[in-house]
């Protein structure tokens, strides 16, 4: 290996959002993660997620700023027909 290029490799501890902790080998001290091989519902069998009710909300606010946007008369006159 060339010297001075190479980062240094060290254990990191990886948190998942779930509160499971474990060390992997990495360049990195720490590792903060959505989803994990404990709370995957892959491997756990469960169906929970914490990340779907984000992409909810973010649905759901990205739908409002929509609706802003689009004049009322366009929405009603399907309606009406
Ligand atoms: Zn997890």
């Amino acid at each position: 290996m060339k010297k001075d290029i190479h980062p240094t490799y060290q254990d990191a501890k990886v948190i998942c959002a779930c509160g499971a902790t474990f060390t992997v080998g990495s360049t990195k001290k720490d590792i903060n993660i959505e989803i994990c091989s404990t709370c995957h519902p892959f491997y756990s069998g469960t169906e929970k997620s914490l990340d779907a009710a984000g992409r909810v909300e973010k649905f759901k606010a990205r739908a409002a700023k929509t609706v802003v946007k689009t004049p009322k008369a366009k929405k009603a006159a399907p309606k009406a027909e």
